[in-house]
């Protein structure tokens, strides 16, 4: 499939027609010097040509007259499937690529403040694109969404909550398409799945950062809240001590937009070395006795290396680190002093295949560990284009599957509780007493109520169980498997409403004791859908399906799911708090279950099942 890569920059765009699978490239764009209000004018390039000039000086012009360019120099028989726009902040809510509606440009406009640069030029080139190429998919890659699976503790800063939620101050992390992508291609070089291995990506390029990449999912980067975080970059400064930033604030009477140049554009190895940002200058001066470029050098790859150390004790062991980007594939050097004391980690470098290393296209992967290695060195060509062409192709094609496979299922938590019948309600709280409605539950109608119950087994009670409204034509409580071994009764697992053959048990309230001769079910795991719903997931009323809860720290998917469809439900999923705990969900419906993605999708493993209705 043919996919147009679009990759606006604050100052320049990069387009390429891409074949998804091969990453072969049909054509590129490059626009250069796009500044409002710059005397110079904006300069384009296709195919690498000589650059000639363009008739404006912004994202949405210069589109305009380039991309009919780009597209004429297509040869005959390409034809563009869709388009990917490569968007920097996909802030909480992408945690994947999605097709662009207006939605999804107003949440990226929304995130303008996370990317004051990036985000604006990136919704230009959406809008710009869309009115040009109107009849095919658009869709929107996140460089922060492969990092939304890092876990809370790797995410938070140590300042109140309350502030990091009001300013939205968390670990976002970047170059999630490039980190993704190596960490792919690592995997089908030791022809392995990467849901098997630990790998640690070093993307080094002019922006530099690692990753963990733990078993398929990145649960630590070096960037965070905004890309300035973590290592030492071409012109930015990486980690440095805020407080030396409140003394140049406070003591020198510098302002934001001050310490904004020296940390973002006059740092890194550019301030270290004196000499520009380009490991290339840096490296030949360093040979030739330079001290700054040494010393640029040094803590470079100091830094890197100690990154390396600190994800290894995360993960608890590698597989392999990835070496990528600009200097991590062309650079033996920076290799070498970064990988030279990896011994403890069961990385020992081959100095020979280091020297010897080269990767692109054709050869992406080269290892230049010595064997036998318990922790491999690999050099990976990183391909952003290709990786973001592959993303949409695979959207694109889930799209023509029959099932809605990337619909996400909100997820409930049950505590424990009870529904009882008129009868039940007054033998416990008194004669003529009815329910009084606490809150409104998700499923229509449906309450909480503020009574509650004791349960009482033989081997122990337990109070303050919830009792949720309107009543009902039978009784029955509804309890965790932990609970049953504190009550000392086994409750059998069953659809609610299908309380024939199941155990009693004793209900104590205000004003008095009821003993149910029935009705002490564990609910068994069911999702809740309209007939639209049941349609878009192609299931039926009484399929049980699996559902895999995705992008935590304990995934987990759920057999025996039982589909619910009346047209007064809404969508949702409810599991009891032990299967909640187990996948380390929040009790509230903040979470969200996954359908399986892709290959397994919502799997129909039985059909019909004879639920006795609610
Ligand atoms: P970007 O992050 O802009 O995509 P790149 O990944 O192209 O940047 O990396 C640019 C960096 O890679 C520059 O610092 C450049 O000097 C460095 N680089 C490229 N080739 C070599 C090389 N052969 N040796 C050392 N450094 C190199």
């Amino acid at each position: 499939m043919h996919i147009l890569v679009i990759n606006c920059g604050s100052s320049s765009i990069k387009a390429a027609v891409v074949q998804s699978q091969s990453g072969e490239v049909a054509a590129t764009l490059d626009v250069e010097r796009l500044a409002p209000n710059d005397a110079a004018e904006a300069l384009m390039s296709i195919n690498g040509a000589e650059p000639s000039s363009v008739p404006a000086d912004e994202h949405a012009g210069a589109l305009e007259f380039a991309l009919p360019k780009l597209i004429d120099a297509l040869d005959d028989g390409v034809e563009l499937q869709g388009v990917g726009h490569r968007v920097v902040h996909g802030g909480r809510r992408f945690d994947r690529p999605v097709f662009i509606n207006d939605e999804v440009e107003q949440t990226i406009e929304e995130l303008i403040p996370l990317a004051p640069l990036h985000n604006p030029a990136n919704l230009a080139g959406i809008r710009a694109a869309k009115s040009l190429l109107g009849d095919i998919p658009h869709v929107a890659v996140f460089d922060t969404a492969f990092h939304r699976t890092l876990p809370n503790r790797a995410k938070a800063y140590a300042i109140p909550p309350e502030v990091a939620e009001e300013h939205q101050i968390e670990r976002f992390g970047f170059h999630g398409v490039s980190h993704q992508y190596v960490a792919g291609k690592a995997a089908e070089y030791f022809r392995a799945d990467v849901r098997d291995l630990r790998l640690i990506t070093c993307h080094l390029g002019n922006g530099c950062s690692l990753a963990a990449v733990e078993y398929g999912r990145s649960i630590e980067t070096s960037m965070g809240m905004t890309p300035l975080e973590g290592l030492v970059m071409g012109t930015r400064s990486g980690d440095i001590d805020p407080g030396a930033i409140i003394n140049l604030l406070r003591q020198e009477g510098w302002d934001a937009d001050r310490v904004d140049d020296l940390l973002n554009r006059e740092s890194g190895l550019a301030g270290l070395s004196g000499v520009g940002n380009d490991m290339r200058d840096i490296e030949q001066r360093a040979s030739e006795g330079d001290e700054r470029c040494r010393m640029a050098i040094q803590v470079f790859a100091h830094r890197v290396r100690k990154y390396i150390g600190a994800y290894a004790a995360v993960m608890g062991g590698v597989d392999a680190v990835i070496f990528t980007g600009g200097i991590g594939q062309n650079s033996a050097l920076m290799r070498h002093r970064i990988s030279q004391r990896l011994e403890f980690l069961g990385a020992r470098l081959d100095e020979d295949k280091n020297r010897a290393v080269s990767v692109g296209r054709q050869n992406p992967v080269a290892s230049f560990s010595a064997e036998p290695s318990r922790c491999h060195l690999l050099a990976v060509a990183t391909d952003e284009q290709h990786g973001i062409a592959s993303q949409v192709s695979s959207l694109i094609m889930k799209r023509h599957c029959p099932t809605d496979t990337e619909r996400t299922i909100p997820i409930a938590i049950s505590a424990r509780h009870v529904h009882l019948t008129q009868e039940t309600v007054e033998q416990l709280f008194g004669e003529g007493h009815e329910l009084t409605p606490y809150k409104p539950l998700s499923q229509p109608g449906q309450f909480a109520s503020e009574e509650m119950v004791t349960l009482v087994g033989p081997k122990a009670e337990i109070e303050r169980v919830r009792v949720l409204g309107p009543t009902r034509s039978n009784n029955q409580v509804e309890i965790a498997r932990t609970d049953e071994f504190k009550l000392g009764i086994d409750a059998p697992v069953r659809g609610s409403g299908d309380v024939e053959n199941t155990p009693g048990i004793t209900l104590r309230g205000p004003e008095g004791e009821a003993s149910l001769e029935k009705g002490l079910i564990c609910a068994l795991r069911h999702i809740h859908m309209t007939p639209e719903d049941a349609k878009a997931f192609g299931v039926n009323d009484g399929d049980f399906v699996e559902v895999a809860v995705r992008g935590g720290e304990r995934d987990l998917t759920f057999g025996d799911v039982l589909i619910r469809v009346s047209p007064n439900y809404k969508l949702e999923m409810h599991l009891d708090t032990d299967e909640g705990n187990a996948a380390h969900l929040g009790r509230s419906a903040e979470g969200v279950l996954v359908s399986t993605e892709g290959e397994a999708a919502i799997q129909r493993r039985r059909t019909r099942f004879d639920s006795a209705a609610e």
